[in-house]
């Protein structure tokens, strides 16, 4: 049996750099080798054990590599072909996934998660993919593993926190946190028409990057409240969609505050505990708001449009990677990431 380098959970606080057995491949399974992945904010969430994952699971959900070893029954695909494949991997099967709503595959408690999850991620030299047949897309000649790294999931959620919300042609459009989600939310409203986008955050190098990404206007909520300061920009009016892309009882209130009467509240961030719906935001009940949740759309086709959008140049996320390690130095990717040093947007981990 092979061994293989990989970055595995053992216990809140320690995530470290391990041996593990290249998986075994089954029927309908893949196995790739990894070329670039990264480190998300749920991963952080996971190393804090805020998320609770099983002691030895190998973590990450972002992998771009080259196929090793096809299992029985997946055909279409070649050994050596790059691929990548999406954080949530549904098996286009379940009633859920027929139902319309891949990334809930499986059924309650995000099924379709699986990566770093309910079984091995990304962050090794292999990983073994499941449903292979409905999750291997194949990257498009010319792009570079660093343009499309974001694709699997930050790209995605980011981008659905837009079209979930509707965003349309001449919206105005407040995206609250521009850390890397709300990056490509602010890059989503733009590539679906908004003709106005605030971006609010406290930190000055993503005011500039969301600026970057197609904000029209950026909001420092550490000099002035966003709420007020969205409110006189809009003439009273409120924005038609408001984008929440951290997770926070402070952030989803400002949304709903900034709200026009049947504007759409697209809420992307993890909470914790108890999150309240203030009574006068959400006029009583009667504002006729919407709020929507996205979970990461993932599966081939998805992957496909989204890699699409890189390679027709009309979006670049490959400026969100801003630093880069080797997978040895795992540990210290950590590090810096987790605590946000060095204006870390993502960082690009190769084996
Ligand atoms: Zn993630
Ligand atoms: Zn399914």
């Amino acid at each position: 049996m092979r061994n293989m380098k990989a970055a595995v959970f053992v216990a809140p606080g320690r995530i470290v750099l391990d041996d593990k057995p290249v998986p075994a491949v089954g029927s309908g399974e893949a196995l790739i080798r990894i070329t670039t992945t990264t480190i998300c904010g749920t991963d952080v969430h996971i190393l804090k054990g805020e998320y609770p994952v099983a002691s030895g699971r190998i973590v990450g959900h972002e992998p771009v590599g080259v196929i090793d070893t096809l299992g029985p029954g997946v055909a279409g695909y070649t050994v050596g072909q790059r691929v990548i494949v999406g954080a949530i991997t549904p098996c286009g099967q379940c009633h859920t996934c027929l139902d319309g709503h891949h990334s809930q595959c499986g059924g309650r408690a995000m099924g379709g998660w699986r990566f770093g999850n309910t079984i091995d991620g990304s962050q090794a030299e292999y990983l073994l993919v499941p449903h292979a047949a409905a999750n291997l897309s194949p990257v498009p000649a010319g792009l570079t593993d660093e343009q499309v790294l974001l694709c699997p999931d930050i790209m995605s959620t980011g981008f659905g926190g837009a079209e979930r919300g509707e965003v349309e042609i001449g919206d105005t459009v407040a995206v609250f946190a521009q850390g890397p989600i709300g990056l490509c939310a602010t890059a989503g409203a733009k590539l679906r028409g908004a003709t106005r986008i605030i971006g609010v955050d406290g930190i000055p190098e993503r005011l500039l990057m969301a600026k970057r990404m197609g904000a029209d206007i950026t909001i420092n909520f550490r000099s002035v409240d966003p709420v007020v300061e969205i409110m006189r920009l809009t003439g009273g009016r409120g924005v038609d969609v408001a984008i929440e892309a951290l997770g926070t009882q402070q952030t989803f209130e400002s949304c709903l505050r900034v709200l026009k009467p049947g504007g759409v509240l697209s809420s992307l961030g993890v909470y914790a505990g108890k999150l309240t719906l203030p009574v006068d935001a959400f006029a009583a009940g009667l504002g006729d708001h919407r709020i929507v949740t996205t979970l990461c759309p993932g599966g081939k086709e998805r992957m496909r449009r989204l890699m699409n959008a890189v390679a027709s140049g009309r979006v670049d996320l490959g400026s969100l990677v801003t630093h880069r390690f080797k997978l040895d130095q795992i540990v210290e990717a950590y590090e810096l990431f987790a605590n946000q040093r060095d204006g870390v947007l993502k960082v690009a981990i190769t084996p």
